[in-house]
């Protein structure tokens, strides 16, 4: 038996090149202040976190997170630390409960649940590292021979652009390709006619055999939302993603009786925060993420209570927290997956910082069966690009 020694936190500040922001490259919450300044504000994460969990053995498991870091750096170092050490992670059901209780007051949303989330994930990878199983195998198994992945990016930009984008990401027959929508309601009539353009030109270059999802990370309001969608409806989109801001279940729910499935959650947090939307019937698509939601231990009861309501889970980012979910749930028919490319919104860094995570061939990932934990370790080909807080 091992026990647990002891926790340490890093924040990773990447200091390297990246690509500058484009104006309507992608809405978000922040268009609807007058005083914009960073439009991309609100999209834009350049900080990461690590979370390494170590046993009285020796043996480290591996968490992250990427919401405010420095903050989730200093909850975790603060609160959570203390009180896990000392414990068994195979206990790790009751670490999750003693964590939430503990600090219920404050920590039920937002920055505390993404510090469970990276603690509770670190603690599955240390499980795997232990009895030298992947995670998925801890998690109920393989479901799928493969993993079918859905290409993740086609920001909003000039049409030639997108649809050169389409045809290069094509070669790699992906499942699905998801567009991000660069005009909302500052943009009036006129942008509404770009961004269907836009749908209708990356149409003409995937055809109707794959699917097609849309985002709007949050740009939108319920009544843009009301009068894009009638128009949106002939491109047969798999989903829309996220049109409102997250608080607005009720928006959700109004949008998701209308033709086109509405999908969200990765900005939703625990059990209780997903019951709220399935009840509501707020969402076709779950789309939690494991480092934000709670980590492996409530994503896992998520995807239980999912299953009830038969509707298929669709982590938000891809990424191996996520593969792991994603390979032992067969209501999870497909993966995210963000291609590797230069620093633009953040979500790259995580390509940077850890070794392992598996690339797309042929639109599909594999996850081995030989790997112990999660199976991503913490790599130094880029440390040159990053200033590390301890
Ligand atoms: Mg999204």
């Amino acid at each position: 038996m091992a026990n647990i020694k002891s926790v340490r936190t890093k924040v990773w500040n990447w200091t390297g090149p990246t690509v500058p922001p484009q104006p309507n490259f992608c809405t978000n919450a922040g268009d609807v202040l007058w005083d914009r300044g960073d439009a991309m504000q609100s999209f834009r994460f350049h900080q990461w976190l690590t979370c390494e969990v170590e046993a009285d053995s020796g043996e480290i498991g591996i968490g992250n997170a990427a919401l405010a870091p420095p903050l989730v750096k200093e909850a975790i170092d603060r609160y959570y630390t203390p009180l896990i050490i000392g414990e068994d992670p195979f206990d790790y059901s009751y670490i999750w409960e003693k964590m939430y209780r503990k600090t219920l007051a404050w920590g039920r949303k937002g920055i505390g649940m993404t510090a469970i989330s990276a603690v509770d994930i670190a603690i599955w990878d240390l499980m795997g590292k232990l009895v030298n199983k992947p995670v998925f195998k801890l998690l109920g198994g393989r479901t799928k021979e493969k993993i079918p992945v859905y290409y993740s990016k086609l920001y909003s930009r000039s049409i030639p652009d997108m649809q050169s984008e389409a045809e290069e990401a094509k070669k790699n027959n992906y499942q699905g390709y998801k567009t991000r929508f660069g005009f909302g309601p500052k943009d009036g009539m006129h942008g509404m006619r770009e961004n269907i353009k836009r749908i209708e030109a990356i149409r003409e270059v995937i055809g109707y055999d794959v699917d097609l999802m849309l985002e709007a990370y949050m740009g939108w309001n319920i009544d843009y939302s009301r009068r894009i969608i009638p128009k949106l409806e002939k491109f047969e989109p798999r989903w829309l993603e996220e049109p409102v801001i997250a608080d607005d279940m009720h928006g959700y729910a109004e949008l998701n009786r209308g033709p086109i499935p509405i999908s969200g959650g990765e900005h939703e947090y625990s059990l209780f925060g997903f019951r709220q939307l399935l009840d509501m019937q707020a969402v076709s698509i779950i789309q939690y993420d494991t480092n934000r939601v709670g980590g492996i231990t409530a994503a896992q009861k998520i995807n239980a209570l999912a299953e009830a309501y038969q509707l298929p889970v669709i982590p938000h980012a891809g990424q191996m927290h996520n593969y792991h979910m994603t390979m032992s749930n067969t209501n999870c028919p497909i993966s995210e997956y963000f291609p590797v490319y230069d620093v633009e919104i953040g979500n790259e860094l995580f390509y940077y910082i850890f070794e392992g995570d598996p690339d797309a061939i042929d639109g599909y990932l594999q996850l081995e069966e030989s790997v112990s934990g999660l199976g991503i370790s913490i790599s130094d080909k880029h440390l040159g690009n990053f200033e590390i807080i301890e």
